[in-house]
């Protein structure tokens, strides 16, 4: 099969013609329709991540159809012929205290999707049919690709910012994009944050319904209720913090970020709450996958042949994509 492989970090990812992984136990094996490109991608290519399993198939964000099974239990959820997506939580042990307080995503013997277990920048990919997730109908396979990290770390992201009325979005990317339009179907107010400059991320986020785009350096033009981070930038943190009333949330939403600058204490006075979002639930997935029609979710995509996959990380880390990158696949 045709994959893009990454040999080390730090170095452009290679095509290859491999053989075909074979599905183990309680494994469906998928041919890949779709990938979508992540920020996470760039960040395992970059060595920010530690201890990737190399040599290393990148993607997280896969939709495929099982063309196999490995037996065993749990893969009886799915047929041949299925669509499925996979997401970037792989497996968890299902007995540590997170696993058994649900809080999987927090596992500590957790492995991740295009980290330590291959992911979809090939023709094939095998997972674990219990972290797969049916996807809806409605969705074709490039425009499903982005829901299954954007969309459901999105989420999470806008559930742990809580009750927010004026929600701020910091980097307008794949996540917010589609962030933006459940906020507006709950009724929230949305005020987007880009680099400086970025006049056509600003369009875009105006035209998925927020009420104000501006620069992230800048403060928006009231204060806000909760602001999510997306872009990896530590600054961004007491940006943010000085941009949220007093009792608000600032949620940071990315696996990495570069360091975080000091801040005096009064920025985090008043009782604001600053906190991270880790990875996904499967409860996450199924939750969010249930939503994203009745929004409707529309997820803007620009698609990139598997060979170019180097191109479309490079475009990713430029902030030149316009929602999200999908790499496409099967025909
Ligand atoms: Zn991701
Ligand atoms: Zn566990």
């Amino acid at each position: 099969m045709r994959a893009m492989m990454l040999d080390v970090p730090r170095r452009p990812l290679r095509a290859v013609d491999i053989s075909r992984p074979e599905p183990g136990p309680g494994q469906v094996l998928l041919a890949v329709a779709a990938c979508g490109v992540c920020r996470t991608d760039l960040h395992v290519l970059d060595g920010e991540l530690p201890n990737p399993t190399l040599p290393l198939i990148l993607g997280h964000e896969i939709v495929g159809t099982v063309t196999a099974t490995g037996g065993g239990p749990g893969v009886d959820r799915f047929g041949i012929g299925d669509r499925v997506g996979v997401p970037w939580l792989g497996w968890s042990c299902g007995e540590c205290r997170y696993c058994r307080s649900g809080r999987e995503n927090l596992c500590d013997r957790a492995r991740f999707t295009g980290y330590q277990i291959n992911g979809g920048y090939a023709e094939y990919a095998v997972a674990d049919a219990r972290f797969c997730f049916p996807l809806p109908d409605q969705y074709a396979d490039l425009e499903a690709a982005p829901l299954l990290c954007a969309g459901l770390i999105g989420y999470r992201s806008l559930v742990a910012a809580g009750e927010a009325e004026r929600l701020g979005l910091y980097g307008f990317g794949a996540a917010a994009h589609i962030v933006a339009q459940v906020a507006r179907h709950q009724g929230r107010r949305v005020f987007a944050f880009t680099r400086a400059g970025d006049r056509d991320a600003q369009r875009f986020a105006l035209g998925l319904g927020a009420e104000w785009a501006g620069t992230s350096d800048a403060p928006p033009p009231e204060p806000l209720d909760a602001a999510i981070i997306f872009a990896p930038a530590g600054p961004l943190v007491p940006a943010a913090l000085r941009a949220v009333v007093k009792g608000g949330t600032v949620v940071c939403a990315g696996i990495h970020m570069s360091d975080i600058p000091a801040f005096p204490y009064d920025v985090l006075w008043g009782e604001r709450t600053l906190r991270s979002v880790a990875n996904l639930t499967r409860k996450d997935g199924t939750e969010f996958l249930a939503l994203a029609p009745r929004v409707p979710v529309r997820t803007e995509i620009e698609p990139h042949p598997l060979e170019r996959a180097n191109e479309a990380l490079e475009r990713l880390r430029a902030g030149k994509v316009k929602g999200a990158a999908v790499l496409t696949i099967a025909d």
